[in-house]
């Protein structure tokens, strides 16, 4: 069971929450049209981390929001979960 504290509603279930995908790297810019080689590489060529990993997830059971989360691929434990768009770690 992951347990994942949404800066916004607290500590939660995994249940409420829906996978983003990797937030350790940009998403292609769309204001260049579609450049379909950057997005294939982004979706399909990633790294399989070992330990610490950055992530999208997307609170559907709670607050709507989409947040960042440092998860460890091994243990699934989470560290920390901010605002997706405040691209930094939170404070301790
Ligand atoms: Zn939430």
């Amino acid at each position: 069971m992951i347990v994942i504290p949404c800066p916004w509603c607290g500590p939660r279930d995994e249940s409420e929450f829906t996978y983003g995908g990797d937030a350790s790297r940009p998403m292609p810019s769309l204001k260049n049209g579609n450049d379909q080689a950057a997005w294939h590489g982004f979706v399909h060529q990633r790294e399989n981390p070992k330990g610490p990993h950055v992530e999208y997830w997307y609170h559907g059971g709670g607050c709507e929001r989409w947040l960042r989360v440092e998860r460890d691929t091994i243990t699934h434990q989470v560290r920390w979960a901010s605002d997706a768009a405040a691209k930094t770690e939170p404070e301790q």
